[in-house]
């Protein structure tokens, strides 16, 4: 389990350190995502993005094979299948939950679980789970995301606000400054957690006065300020290239908000912790699904699985060898068609996805987005599934289904996880369950919220 002394250290420290914290850190993690292979798989990706239909598709299906040749002969859970045909339509549909019982047994036996990155997923479900991948898929990964800041005339290194999920400053006080600065990639991270109406003019102020190119995050936590700017008839004295949105649906209406008070433009990314699909948005809002990243499947509502339709979908990684997921279930609902668009990219289209909705919990005037709170359920080991119920302000109630292995300190980091966030007036009860029953949808709900903001 993760520990949070590192966090208690830091959130105990004086800013001008935690700001060199930051800018460490920063160093440190520029690093893991811009060394090795990221620079050539980048230049890559670049010459590639006007490849036909055709060459995108002859392409996709040489990974596609390659990457399940390697699942079929190297992966445990994969071995029954050694002797088929490395083609898709032999391997069956693969849940979440069948993943995170067995995870070593996804991880490939070319790789040494020592030498590789676990990364925790909270999801949209809140049942948690660790995926691994090698430190070059890493690296491709930021290659993709680059390939994405292109589109905003944006590189690493340009001014760039961040509204992440990193506890920069205890939730409880309410002194700004509320951002702090990683001088390494001139980026100037924001709390989302001390998005509150007294504090927001700080936060317009040291916008104005950065000025970045760029301004990524939580939509919610965009939107928030975004929406204060109109109401309050504020002029900015900078233009983004471009706002780079991810993790969490919003609506078409605060998209207009985000656009209009910023005069700028909207760029929304989707993808996962799993690591099994790419998709952002160009100049022209298409969302380009990534060939090389990953192929993405509909499961239609009569169970065929096809390459375009509406439905849920089911997501296969080309880039993570080291743990390839195929067929997997990202729980997620959308629409993939094909579609030419005016950029002059030809691949697959993603429009209409339902999932990761954006809801917010709120406590005293505070209102933090689900896509944070699924941070507090990242590290929980021993918890099979969990869920936050709020009937009022200022009081949640955390449903757990516990695991065989369940070590009671899981409860009590999440509760740390959640104050941090919330603050400690926030009333917080816990209740073991045998079971969490999914939505009408068949999705499960992270937060179920049964009282109106
Ligand atoms: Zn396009």
């Amino acid at each position: 389990m993760k520990s949070h002394l590192p966090e208690r250290l830091y959130l105990a420290s004086p800013i001008w350190l935690q700001n060199t914290i930051v800018s460490l850190y920063g160093r440190v993690e520029h690093k893991r995502r811009y060394g090795g292979a990221h620079n050539s798989f980048l230049e890559h990706l670049r010459e590639n993005r006007l490849l036909s239909f055709e060459e995108n598709k002859t392409l996709q299906k040489k990974l596609l094979r390659s990457i399940l040749t390697n699942a079929k002969n190297n992966v445990p859970a994969y071995e029954h299948l050694r002797s088929r045909q490395p083609e898709l339509a032999n391997f069956p549909l693969l849940g979440r939950q069948r993943v995170a019982d067995n995870i070593e047994q996804f991880v490939s036996r070319e790789f040494n679980p020592k030498n590789l990155l676990a990364l925790y997923t909270g999801g949209s479900s809140a049942s948690p789970l660790k995926v691994y991948i090698s430190k070059a898929t890493r690296q491709k990964t930021y290659s993709f995301w680059q390939s994405f800041y292109d589109y905003m005339d944006f590189n690493i290194g340009d001014r760039k606000a961040s509204f992440v999920g990193r506890k920069l400053q205890a939730p409880d006080d309410n002194r700004p400054p509320f951002w702090r600065y990683n001088i390494t990639d001139k980026q100037l991270l924001f709390s989302s957690y001390h998005l509150e109406e007294a504090n927001i003019p700080h936060y317009v102020e040291k916008l104005n006065a950065f000025k970045p190119k760029i301004i990524e995050g939580y939509p919610f936590s965009i939107y928030r300020i975004a929406e204060y700017i109109l109401n309050h008839s504020i002029t900015l004295s900078f233009i983004p290239n471009g706002i780079s949105t991810s993790s969490e649906n919003f609506s078409v209406r605060q998209r207009e908000v985000i656009e209009k008070a910023f005069k700028s433009k909207v760029f929304d990314q989707y993808g996962s912790a799993e690591s099994v699909v790419f998709a952002s948005e160009c100049q022209h809002g298409t969302m380009h699904i990534e060939p090389e990243y990953g192929v993405l499947e509909v499961l239609t509502e009569s169970g065929d699985i096809t390459s375009t339709g509406r439905g849920e979908l089911i997501a296969t990684t080309l880039l993570n060898e080291a743990m390839p997921l195929i067929r997997y279930r990202i729980g997620d609902f959308g629409t993939v068609i094909e579609d030419s668009c005016a950029c002059g990219r030809e691949t697959y289209v993603l429009r209409e996805i339902h999932g990761k909705v954006g809801a917010v919990i709120v406590n005293e005037g505070r209102q933090v987005p689900t896509a944070a709170i699924a941070i507090a359920f990242e590290y929980l080991e021993g918890i099979k599934n969990a869920q936050i119920i709020q009937n009022q302000p200022s009081a949640v109630t955390v449903k757990l289904v516990k695991k065989p292995d369940f070590n009671p300190k899981s409860e009590k980091f999440m509760i740390w996880e959640l104050r941090k966030m919330l603050g400690d007036s926030l009333k917080i009860d816990i209740e073991y369950v045998n079971d969490i029953p999914p939505e009408a949808n068949g999705k499960y709900k992270m937060v179920v919220q049964n009282f109106q903001k």
